[in-house]
């Protein structure tokens, strides 16, 4: 989860890690992702460093704990 302040309206909003690595996909090669603001509905660009920091920092350890094949 990353806390971003939009550029258009100013508001504060917070982009889920899920909407974040859709951000990313989106901004695949580039250095800023568009975050669109749901105050306004505007985007804002977020430096795509500051996004990979935000997923490294909230993504739980690769861990192998699930049920890989559950039976039926
Ligand atoms: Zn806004």
């Amino acid at each position: 989860m990353l806390a971003i302040a939009c550029d258009k309206c100013r508001r504060r909003f917070t982009a889920t890690d899920e909407e974040l690595r859709v951000f990313l996909q989106q901004a695949e090669g580039k250095k800023f992702a568009l975050v669109l603001c749901p105050h306004c509905g505007k985007g804002s660009k977020i430096a795509a460093d500051r996004i990979h920091q935000a997923l490294r920092f909230s993504t739980p350890p690769a861990g192998s704990e699930e049920p890989t094949n559950p039976a039926t």
